[in-house]
Parts: structure tokens; C-alpha cells; sequence
């Protein structure tokens, strides 16, 4: 993928402050982290996202992941975790190549995640997981 910062960093084209590597992925620091150890953990194949991305790498991928939020908890005094992977545009994917965040958190550190919720009527929940359930 020609235009794709993340190929471009897994072929060693662009710097990157890389923390770990194997055969199928890499991981490194996030360049604009929303706490400082914010690091990314991305499948060397290219994919666009989870939606898009083969078994084997997801699975690859998933193993490095849990490396990774192990070692950064660990950096940061044994620090909280959120994992995030943003796939498609709406839900705020900007890079258009598989990955997943690595968060640290701390007390009181001003990023309130907590979404607002929405409400289903009558049998629309049991009717929707019926249709979910047909497409898995
Ligand atoms: P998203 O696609 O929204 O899941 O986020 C893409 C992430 O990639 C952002 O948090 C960016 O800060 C990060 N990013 C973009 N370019 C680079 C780069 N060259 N090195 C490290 N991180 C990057
Ligand atoms: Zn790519």
C-alpha cells in the first residue's frame, strides 16, 4: 500500500519509536499519545481494520497486544489499560491500516471515556440480536 504511513513504517521508511516486533507484528509509541506510553500495536499485513482483517493476523495481532498492555501497565507503575481500535471513519479512524491502542490511565488524568447511552422499545433489542445472530 503505497500512500499508508503505518506500511511505511513497518518497511523501516519512516521512523518510529518501535517497542516490539515478530513475523506477522509490530508495535510502537503513538506519535500524538493521549497519555505519555500510548502505543499501537498493528498487524505487518495490510488490512484496513478489524472488519477487513484476516483470522490469522487478528489473532497475531491480539498475542502481541496482550505483550504490549502488560509491559506499558508495568512502564507506568503498574498503571490501568484501555484498549481501543477505531474501524471506519465514524467511529474515528483516521489511519486506514489495522491497529489497536495501547492507553495507560491514571487517576483524575481528565479523559472522561464514558459514552452516552441509548434506549431500546419494546422487542427491538431481542429482534436485533436475532438478526446480529444470523450474520455471525
Ligand atoms: P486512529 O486511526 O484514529 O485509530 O488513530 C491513528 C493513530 O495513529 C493516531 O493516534 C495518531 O496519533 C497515530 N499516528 C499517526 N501517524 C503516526 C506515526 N507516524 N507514528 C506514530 N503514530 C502515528
Ligand atoms: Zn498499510
Amino acid at each position: 500500500m503505497e500512500d499508508c504511513i503505518f506500511c511505511k513504517i513497518i518497511e523501516g521508511k519512516i521512523p518510529s519509536a518501535k517497542l516490539y516486533e515478530d513475523r506477522d507484528t509490530i508495535a510502537f509509541l503513538d506519535i500524538a499519545p493521549i497519555n505519555k506510553g500510548h502505543a499501537l500495536v498493528v498487524p505487518k499485513k495490510h488490512s484496513v481494520n478489524l472488519l477487513d482483517i484476516n483470522e490469522a493476523d487478528a489473532t497475531a495481532a491480539m498475542k502481541t497486544l496482550r505483550k504490549i498492555a502488560k509491559a506499558v501497565s508495568k512502564a507506568n507503575s503498574n498503571c490501568a489499560i484501555n484498549l481501543e481500535m477505531n474501524n471506519g471513519r465514524e467511529a474515528g479512524q483516521i489511519v486506514f491500516h489495522s491497529h489497536m491502542h495501547v492507553i495507560p490511565r491514571f487517576e483524575n488524568d481528565g479523559h472522561d471515556w464514558k459514552r452516552t447511552h441509548t434506549k431500546y422499545e419494546g422487542n427491538e433489542m431481542h429482534l436485533l440480536a436475532e438478526k446480529i445472530k444470523q450474520l455471525i
